[in-house]
């Protein structure tokens, strides 16, 4: 299936995020100086300032912090509705937001907050890949 939804362009900023989307690797941004990760990436420590910032390898496990039933889209997002969007607690600290796969957005009530979720790589374009979240436990 082609993906027919905005794809990103990789910025020097971004680019680590990317390759390791490329590889299969969920890799986020870490203060070196407050050890605390954060989630998009910035060149400053949204947490204590610091400039100090590398990336590491994440788990791509969290839970769920809460999520939406989206009815209305725009452009290719239009063909999936309804879809359901999320904020993901990343095991690492901080929160992702996502689409939810392998629910029923028809049966919302069979969502819960706090389900553990698993992150997968959906391609978008040529050296271009997606994280989507997939619900995998309680
Ligand atoms: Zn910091």
């Amino acid at each position: 299936m082609t993906y027919d939804k905005p794809v990103p362009t990789p910025s020097p900023l971004t680019k680590p995020f990317y390759d390791g989307l490329k590889e299969g690797k969920l890799m986020l941004p870490r203060c070196q100086d407050c050890n605390r990760v954060h989630w998009y990436p910035r060149y400053i420590c949204p947490f204590c300032h610091s400039i100090n910032i590398a990336w590491i390898q994440g788990s791509g496990e969290g839970r769920i912090h809460t999520f939406a039933v989206q009815h209305r889209a725009s452009g290719g997002w239009a063909k999936e509705v309804p879809f359901v969007t999320a904020f993901i607690d990343l095991n690492e600290g901080d929160r992702m937001a996502t689409v939810l796969r392998g629910i029923d957005p028809a049966v919302p009530s069979a969502i819960n907050i706090g389900s553990k979720v698993r992150v997968e790589f959906e391609k978008a374009a040529q050296d271009i890949y997606i994280p989507f979240w997939r619900v995998v436990g309680d």
